[in-house]
């Protein structure tokens, strides 16, 4: 087994080396098995450090295995048959064919796997980290997450496609059949992996839009069309009714990560209470699905038992915080030591929508955006920008919880 190297993108055939071991990232395409997540839990344990987080983009990962252990982790995985298989990341709605929807979009995930396994061979140079999303609408929409194509639904049996960023940024290309979704998204993926591996999605831009020979190539399959508005802010931490009457229960992981053990324990007590499946979602948080509405007061006491967020106000959900030192051979910050301090300090951000970025280093994993204060590692302070911008000031490990909690007041 290979290992991928910083910055790329870590898989279960290619893991990423860390400061604690290698580190996987699973994408499952649809809701897990609750037995299946047990078995990734105790699989993580015995083959990894018993570390899991979930990611800003609803990704897990798994942390500290190690080069003797990466293949048998593997090797399990595999066997769950949860949707985590090799090619482009596959992004899809967590609660995807469980609501109400025009039409199911979840045959189009399905026909874009397809297309991805009759297209591995003209694939191969697709660079690991080019991804395709396919947003199925509802409340819980993937407007926030970037992917290199995006596929999402609208009212009248189309899918609006655009390519390159999230719904705010992505450079909008029109709108696609559901029939024909699937053959365009094999087009464009064909036409990046040309370009080689190092090549994005957003190369095949211009300033202008898409260069006429692609969209020549696509065809009739393109429909003109004005770009949709971005919708409300889609927040996980709450709970969600299905077309069956039943109802989805999302809670957040702390600081985007837990135990093995806390997470099996919590999937086990959603089992007990007749909750089918869970799954990771964006904003690092999980969703139990198919849970009787009178069940929800029972599983949100073992999510508070578990130390999981249970109120979308929770204060951590202000703290973004990276794997840090530790857990990163590059980090020269302590970020989830500090982070429960930050979050008690920041009671004056109650209400508000300001982030508070603790970054080990300069890159900015768990937050590329701006924040309204970042601590970078070691005592980089910035303010209203991004884990690598030009710090205004420094600030020392002495004072450190004092002065943010004086300067959320001020900011
Ligand atoms: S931002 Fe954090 S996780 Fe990313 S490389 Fe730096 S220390 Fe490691």
């Amino acid at each position: 087994m290979k290992s991928s190297v910083r910055g790329a993108c870590p898989s279960i055939a290619a893991p990423m080396q860390t400061g604690d071991g290698l580190l996987v990232r699973l994408i499952p395409h649809e809701p897990m098995d609750i037995e299946k997540l047990c078995i990734l839990c105790t699989a993580a344990e015995e083959h990894g450090n018993g570390i899991i987080e979930i990611t800003q983009r609803g990704s897990l990962q798994i942390r500290g295995l190690r080069e003797g252990s990466a293949s048998t982790f593997a090797r399990v995985i595999a066997s769950l048959e949860i949707g985590a298989d090799e090619g482009p990341p596959l992004v899809t709605s967590p609660l995807l064919g469980h609501l109400e929807e025009p039409f199911d979009s979840s045959t189009l995930v399905s026909s874009v796997r397809n297309m991805l396994q009759q297209e591995r061979p003209n694939l191969e140079r697709l660079g690991p980290k080019v991804s395709v999303l396919i947003d199925g609408g509802g409340p819980l929409h993937l407007d926030v997450v970037s992917a290199d194509i995006r596929l999402v639904a609208t009212s009248n049996s189309l899918f609006q496609l655009s390519l390159a960023g999230n719904a705010r940024n992505a450079k909008h290309l029109g709108y696609v059949p559901a029939d024909r979704a699937a053959a365009t998204v094999g087009e464009l993926l064909r036409r990046i992996a040309n370009r080689g591996p190092t090549a994005r999605a957003k190369d095949l831009v211009l300033d202008q839009g898409i260069p006429k020979e692609i969209r020549r190539s696509l065809g009739d399959s393109l429909i003109d069309g004005p770009e949709p508005d971005t919708r409300p802010f889609a927040e996980a931490v709450g709970v969600y009714g299905l077309a069956t009457g039943n109802v989805a229960r999302g809670f957040a992981l702390p600081f985007g990560h837990t135990t093995a053990g806390a997470l099996r324990r919590f999937a086990r007590a959603a089992a007990d209470i007749g909750a089918p499946s869970i799954r990771p979602a964006p904003g690092r948080s999980l969703l139990a699905i198919g849970l009787s509405p009178d069940a929800v007061d029972k599983l949100d006491k073992s999510a508070v038992a578990e130390d999981f967020v249970v109120d979308a106000h929770d204060l951590r959900r202000h703290v973004v915080a990276c794997a840090g030192a530790p857990a990163c051979a590059s980090a020269e910050l302590p970020t989830r030591q500090l982070a429960p301090e930050v979050a008690r300090a920041i009671r004056s951000w109650a209400g508000t929508s300001n982030i508070v970025h603790l970054s080990g280093c300069s890159k900015g994993c768990a937050h590329p955006g701006p924040a309204a204060l970042t601590l970078a590692g070691p005592n980089r302070l910035i303010l209203n920008g991004r884990a690598g911008d030009t710090p205004q000031a420094t600030i020392s490990s002495a004072g450190l919880i004092a002065d943010i909690e004086r300067l959320c007041g001020e900011l």
